[in-house]
């Protein structure tokens, strides 16, 4: 057990009743270490112990709050360095995907920190004369937070942050895959000045100490972040408590090329969306909707732009693509890649497995054409460095497209004309939108999700995160005379 990074159970590290291994996916030699796996007793220390503490952080000074979260987030920042390589070398992104997740999930903490002292009610008069009346948000209690892997530091941090400011305890469960990352940030949590028990780390499974957390009727809230499927269970969970509850999935995000883009904005923007992080983003774009005319153009530049990425391992220079983050990834990978081409696409370049120096998960992205938006590519998540090009018409074909599908998250228009981009803007049925930019890639200030069965409740981010973290409150009062 002396290698072993634990739990943080009410102010104290714990060790677990079992660990795990916490390997590196460009490197499956390297073991980063065992991780402590909690049992459901450590779980209820921990809701037990955050109830306590809570109460006493709802009335502790706003300052002092502020402080906490400015602290956090400025440690985060100057550690990014650092951080992030831990980051990359247990997810598999890039190194510099690394640093700039861990340095952005430290912006969370620092714009919480000023959100801290913007929380402001409003009054009333009754209708009743001489009655007045106070509006304001509250704290929720606790809050469980269940997080996904493919940005273990910044999703984590845009809510834990959040519920810190508003006032709310944490319990933390982070995914089995990035113990290490979630490890980290618990550890300059711990050395914050804040009650004992306010902030809990429980590492383990999802369908164990997940489940759990998600069914406790000590949770106030559930802040959920992973896939579809899970997400309809964290719903079933919090219905049977009434427990107020968020979730952010998956999605299939389409990026429309129209015949007036500029080519070389088409093929970096496609690029970036589609390949950035492995394809391992809920804001990939892995359908790209291209218009007839500029179809063939966009496919050669897009070839050569894909066959000249580098695949290497996340901490080496110049790597553009690390591995998949696991094997079941990988094989998930290239499942899709055969079911492509069952169902009748043409593979232009990729989508092969590689063997490097070291053993890792790596695959060739891969560019795909010939495919319709009725192919289970086009329709399911794939989570893989996959693109797959869909010819159309015309832009009332390229809306109809990219509207065609069950999730909502981003979608994406490159092209010169105004009036196009208007259009598209408002009559894209997704959260977010991007012109002329990649579906990957979104602010820290302003609010974050998207629609259908991509995400469900109170929007994440900005100001509007406070929708899920506090409770609103209506307060008559009356002098008492006659
Ligand atoms: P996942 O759903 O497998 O796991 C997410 C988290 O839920 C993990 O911590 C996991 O351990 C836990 N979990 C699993 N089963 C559980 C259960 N029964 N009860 C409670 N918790 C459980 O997702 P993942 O593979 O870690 O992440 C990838 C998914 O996350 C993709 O679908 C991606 O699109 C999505 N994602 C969405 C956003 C967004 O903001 N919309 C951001 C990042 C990732």
């Amino acid at each position: 057990m002396s290698n072993q990074s634990n739990n943080f159970i009410a102010g104290d590290w714990v060790q677990g009743t079992s660990s795990i291994a916490n390997i590196n996916p460009s490197d499956t030699n390297d073991i980063i270490g065992q991780f402590a796996q909690a049992s459901n007793a450590h779980l209820d220390d921990a809701l037990n112990a955050a109830q306590i503490a809570q109460k006493e952080w709802a009335t502790t000074g706003l300052e002092q709050r502020q402080a906490v979260l400015m602290k956090i987030g400025e440690e985060m920042m100057s550690r990014s360095s650092e951080l992030g390589e831990l980051l990359s070398r247990e997810e598999g992104k890039p190194l510099a995907e690394g640093k700039g997740e861990v340095y952005r999930a430290g912006q969370f903490f620092t714009y919480f920190a000023a959100e801290v002292l913007r929380q402001t009610g409003d009054t009333a008069d009754s209708v009743r004369p001489g009655i007045e009346i106070d509006i304001r948000r509250e704290p929720m209690g606790t809050v469980a937070i269940i997080s996904p892997w493919n940005f273990p530091t910044a999703t984590a941090s845009w809510k834990i942050a959040p519920a810190l400011a508003f006032g709310n305890a944490v319990i933390w469960k982070p995914a089995n895959l990035t113990p290490a990352s979630a490890v980290a940030l618990t550890e300059i949590i711990s050395r914050q000045d804040i009650p004992k028990g306010l902030f809990n780390l429980v590492m383990g499974s999802g369908p164990s100490i997940g489940q759990t957390l998600a069914e406790s009727p000590k949770v106030h809230a559930i802040s959920f972040t992973g896939s579809y499927n899970v997400g309809l269970q964290i719903a079933n969970a919090a219905a049977k408590n009434l427990t107020k509850f968020q979730l952010e999935l998956g999605s299939k995000n389409p990026l429309v090329v129209m015949d007036d883009a500029d080519i070389e904005v088409a093929v970096s923007v496609a690029s970036a969306g589609a390949f950035g992080s492995t394809g391992q983003k809920c804001t990939a774009s892995s359908r790209l909707v291209v218009h007839e005319a500029i179809h063939d153009e966009f496919v050669e530049r897009m070839h050569q732009s894909t066959s000249a990425l580098k695949v290497g391992h996340a901490l080496e220079e110049g790597t553009q693509i690390g591995p998949a983050v696991s094997q079941q990834q990988l094989d998930s990978n290239l499942n899709y890649m055969s079911l492509a081409k069952e169902e009748g696409c043409e593979i232009v370049c990729g989508g092969h497995q590689l063997e490097l120096e070291k053993p890792g998960f790596y695959m060739q992205p891969s560019l795909l054409i010939g495919g319709n938006n009725s192919m289970r590519v086009n329709r399911e998540e794939l989570f893989a460095p996959m693109a797959c090009v869909i010819k159309v018409a015309d832009y009332d074909e390229a809306l109809t497209v990219a509207n065609d599908t069950d999730f909502g998250l981003v979608s994406g228009i490159v092209t010169k004309s105004l009036s196009r981009a208007n259009h598209f803007r408002r009559n894209a049925e997704s959260g977010c939108v991007m012109v002329n930019l990649p579906t990957a890639g979104t602010d820290y200030h302003v609010p974050f999700g998207g629609r259908k069965n991509s995400s469900f409740g109170p929007r994440e981010q900005g100001s509007y995160a406070k929708e899920l973290y506090t409770q609103v409150k209506t307060s008559y009062i009356s002098g008492g005379n006659p």
